[in-house]
């Protein structure tokens, strides 16, 4: 930060792109984000005109970025914009971060669907969590499964077309380095933006998947958009904070590395989800959702977490 003109106005720049050079004020840098983000959907060809198109809103910066810069790209009203979020139930964090979300969608006029985990499990995700002395998986995984179904049935309620969600740069390569230390080199082909679910009809696009996650912290303190500083205190379980950090430190040491790995891994993507044929799905027994082995993680995760957790008594039926 802190540099002399900007390169495209010559006002004063307040950010420097240590990757490209590229000096910026703070109207231009915006303009660069939303631009950026254009170039991202038509070249994935991610959203289309008449489509209703949900978007994740957590409440947290990535998400209310996504929302404004969705909405304001869609001044001619090309598509519906549908606010998605799940309200995990995380006591004492989780109220601000819904907060936050229902102040923008009311402010740029947006529909707003919420679901809860409590709704939809018969547990928040603390009582689900309650039983960290016996487990070897982290908070993050078995909240992940829940959320991303949970964000499906909103979806579904809000009979959006497709969804999209905040994930950018970052996560991205965060969750291609996470594949290949878990020994999930199976699902790298999900990482290709363009790849289809056949079991779920709706496509998931993440229009900010180029953009580092500091542009976007600070395209949303640019934009003066309230968003939760606090992140949630479950996230510094588990392998994903060890390789964001990872990341960050190599991107300090070589300036537009993670860039790379994003390339390397969409190139990695795009080769194996041409050789995917089909998922071979079958239903769960239990909920009748797509699952691989019979049983859908979901159900699985829900047996668990009724089995150990104090504050869950009886699993419930979703
Ligand atoms: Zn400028
Ligand atoms: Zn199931």
């Amino acid at each position: 930060m802190g540099a002399s003109a900007c390169a495209r106005c010559q006002g004063k720049a307040v950010y420097t792109r240590r990757y490209s050079g590229e000096s910026l004020c703070a109207s231009c840098f915006k303009d660069s984000i939303v631009e950026k983000t254009k170039r991202t959907i038509s070249k994935y060809d991610m959203l289309n005109y008449g489509q209703r198109v949900g978007v994740a809103v957590s409440g947290g910066k990535d998400s209310l970025s996504l929302l404004q810069v969705l909405h304001g790209i869609n001044r001619d009203k090309r598509f519906t914009l549908v606010a998605l979020t799940v309200d995990e139930g995380v006591e004492g964090y989780r109220e601000e971060a819904v907060d936050h979300a229902a102040n923008l969608v009311r402010k740029l006029g947006v529909e707003h669907i919420l679901v809860s985990y409590k709704q939809l499990y018969g547990f928040t995700l603390d009582e689900a969590l309650d039983w960290k002395d016996e487990r070897d998986m982290s908070s993050c995984s078995i909240c992940g499964v829940f959320r991303r179904r949970a964000i499906d049935e909103a979806a579904v309620r809000a009979g959006v077309d497709v969804i999209a969600t905040a994930h950018n740069l970052d996560d991205y390569a965060q969750t291609f380095l996470m594949n290949l230390l878990h020994g999930d080199a199976d699902r790298l082909a999900w990482l290709d933006p363009t790849i289809l679910d056949d079991d779920f009809p709706l496509r998931r696009v993440k229009p900010f998947m180029e953009i580092y996650e500091e542009e976007i912290a600070l395209y949303a303190y640019f934009s003066a958009i309230p968003f939760q500083s606090v992140s949630c205190p479950y996230m510094h379980e588990g392998l994903r904070s060890e390789v964001r950090d990872f990341l960050n430190e190599m991107e300090a040491k070589h300036a537009g590395m993670k860039n790379v790995l994003l390339r390397s891994s969409l190139l990695v993507a795009s080769k194996l989800s041409s050789l995917e044929k089909g998922f071979g799905s079958i239903p769960c027994s239990i909920c009748g959702k797509p699952s691989s082995k019979g049983t859908c993680n979901v159900c699985t995760m829900k047996k668990l977490v009724a089995e150990h957790s104090k504050s869950v008594l009886s699993p419930s039926r979703v």
